[in-house]
């Protein structure tokens, strides 16, 4: 279990920024479900809950997701469901169990770029962009590629997706239901473009170009050889080729899905 020594229940970004500047040792606490696994010591835990960042909105455009909405809200969220094929929810809907979902957050799934998130698989196929405090909005990839040291350490306040009538899937594969993903899978498809995502490789997730490209030519084949060809590794929920074969079906599946709902399988 972590420790923190002080407490601060920020009252704006600001003060919750420069507390974070402040000292090496201060943290952002999320939902603090991933927090509470570690043993870390902070001096100062610095809580975003009173910053009524937790709204979901559909605005000029955009869907908007503040950084301390939970997993839950997300899974719950009726217009979520009718969303890019609902795949929001259906990405996080096995996370852990319902308490766990509850109080773990976006932000707190975003920032920590996670090889394992689901979340992340998703979010990878759709439009998606970072909010940060101080550096600014960014594409999802250029977040990605920030640096993660202690200096480079910044503020989640929201993501937003465009909403561009995007369908989209997901699935995973878990060698027990509550389990992390042992490879996960995400595909949407934007009029003639696809998008494909793997995630849980066990690095994170990749887009996958020439699996993309395969899809808006039809050949679902060609897809899984351009999923086969991705670098995998293997550790205790699986073998890098026992990801490989299932990435290869988890994509097909997907893309199936949507394919199906349009009609046309
Ligand atoms: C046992 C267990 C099983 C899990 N299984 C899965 C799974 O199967 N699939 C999956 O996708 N995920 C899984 N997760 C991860 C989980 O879904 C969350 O991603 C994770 O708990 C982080 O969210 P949180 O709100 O709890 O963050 P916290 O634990 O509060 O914080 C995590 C890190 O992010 C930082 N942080 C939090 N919020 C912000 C912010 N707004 N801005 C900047 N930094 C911030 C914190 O300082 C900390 O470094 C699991 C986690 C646990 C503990």
């Amino acid at each position: 279990m972590y420790t923190i020594k002080t407490y601060l229940m920020a009252q704006t970004l600001e003060e919750a920024y420069s507390a974070l500047q402040k000292n090496k040792s201060n943290v952002i606490l999320g939902g603090c479900g991933w927090l509470k696994m570690t043993r870390k010591r902070f001096w100062t835990g610095i809580d975003l809950s009173g910053l009524g960042l937790d709204w979901i909105e559909q605005r000029d455009g955009w869907l908007e997701i503040g950084a301390m909405v939970t997993l839950r809200q997300l899974e719950t969220d009726p217009a979520l469901r009718g969303l890019f094929g609902g795949i929001l929810p259906r990405s996080v809907e096995r996370i852990v169990g319902v308490q766990f979902r509850s109080c773990a957050t976006v932000g707190g799934s975003v920032w920590m770029r996670a090889g394992f998130s689901d979340l992340l698989t998703a979010l990878s196929v759709l439009d998606t962009e970072v909010e940060l405090y101080h550096a600014g909005r960014m594409p999802l990839e250029a977040f990605f590629a920030l640096p993660r040291n202690r200096e480079a350490r910044d503020i989640l306040t929201g993501i937003r997706i465009r909403l561009d009538g995007r369908d989209a899937a997901c699935c995973s594969m878990r060698n027990t239901a509550t389990d992390f993903p042992a490879v996960g899978a995400a595909v949407s498809r934007c009029g003639p473009g696809w998008s494909v995502a793997v995630g849980a490789r066990p690095m994170r997730a990749v887009r996958v170009p020439e699996a993309e490209a395969a899809l808006a030519a039809g050949d679902l084949q060609a897809a899984s050889r351009a999923v086969e060809a991705l670098g995998y590794a293997g550790n205790l929920r699986g073998s890098a080729d026992y990801r490989r074969k299932v990435a290869q079906v988890l994509v097909r599946r997907a893309a199936e899905e949507i394919l199906h709902r349009e009609g046309k399988q």
